[in-house]
């Protein structure tokens, strides 16, 4: 959804915006000046199922909206733009929901997945600025004040600090040493600890190298205030990760790790003064689209060979 945003600004220079987007997703686009509507699609609930399907489409079908952009590419919101009529179905070649589609874009390898998602809406050969491709969330005043509560009594509360997202859905790309990252700052350097209710152990493992300097702010903030704290920050070390992306969305350096995957896929970081940290070196990398369960040859390498040291010296040059 934060990649979205570029092709959403684009679309909004040419008229209103609706988009549909899953309960974990709908929230991230509060407030943003490109969205007129978010429509909640919920598969798991009161869009379950054929029925629920037609619900949703028989409200798109309401609104009557001419073109539909099929950014998510399944066969599911494919099926839901052709139901509810509308006429013109954009979305990439590769996609599962293709054969629904009226218009089929190339899926380019060699770009941003950013630029891809604004190729959707763009004539071959376009020129895409850095300015254009760069991702845009807007937390409001909920975020903030949610953020001053989490901050409060903190070392990090009216203080230049760095943010860590220990985090990944995928182990194998959970960079081990964060604590040992915590070691390597400045003794007096205040560090906030950022990701979802998930990552609790990570956080706290984080926090307890230094516990009056380390605030684990996991699992206390929505996504959207994770945007805000990560805003606030001097800088951002992150794992390819959802908090990468927020940080590109809000312009924090970033140093982004990464292990079984590679900038290359067209998810790296975005904001302006970012650097990306990996295992040039090593032959089996990349070896997953995502990242896999385990270590396909028990290793590790890929991870386990970036030092503290590196990543420390990456932030230096980058914060
Ligand atoms: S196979 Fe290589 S790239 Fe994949 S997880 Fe293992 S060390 Fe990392």
């Amino acid at each position: 959804m934060v990649l979205t945003t570029p092709l959403l600004a684009e679309l909004a220079g040419r008229g209103a915006v609706d988009v549909v987007a899953t309960p974990a997703n709908a929230p991230l686009l509060a407030n943003h000046p490109a969205v007129r509507r978010v429509i909640v699609f919920d598969k798991r609930r009161d869009a379950r199922g054929l029925h629920g399907l037609a619900r949703t489409a028989a409200t798109l079908r309401e609104a009557g909206y001419g073109v539909a952009y099929l950014a998510q590419g399944s066969m599911r919101s494919a099926t839901l733009a052709r139901v509810a009529g509308i006429p013109v179905r954009v979305g990439f070649e590769t996609s599962a929901g293709r054969w629904l589609y009226t218009h089929r874009v190339p899926y380019r390898d060699d770009v941003h997945h950013a630029e891809r998602l604004w190729r959707l809406a763009m004539p071959a050969g376009a020129l895409a600025s850095a300015e254009a491709l760069r991702p845009r969330l807007h937390p409001g005043d909920a975020e903030r004040h949610a953020v001053d509560v989490v901050l409060q009594g903190s070392a990090a509360e009216g203080r230049p600090f760095i943010a860590l997202a220990p985090g990944s859905i995928w182990a194998t790309k959970r960079w081990p040493y964060y604590p040992e990252l915590v070691r390597q700052l400045a003794a007096e350097t205040p560090v906030v600890v950022v990701g979802g209710a998930v990552d609790g152990d990570l956080g706290r493992a984080i926090a307890s190298v230094s516990p009056g300097r380390v605030l684990d702010a996991t699992g206390r903030l929505s996504l959207l205030a994770s945007a805000e704290i990560i805003r606030r920050a001097r800088a951002l070390v992150t794992n390819d990760s959802a908090p990468m992306h927020l940080a590109s969305a809000v312009g924090t350096p970033t140093v982004a790790i990464f292990g079984p995957t590679v900038p290359d896929f067209g998810f790296g970081p975005l904001a302006p003064n970012a650097a990306t940290v990996g295992h040039e070196l090593l032959s089996c990398r990349p070896c997953d689209r995502h990242g896999p369960k385990a270590c396909p040859l028990g290793h590790w390498r890929c991870m386990r060979d970036v030092t503290p040291e590196l990543v420390h010296q990456t932030l230096l040059a980058t914060s």
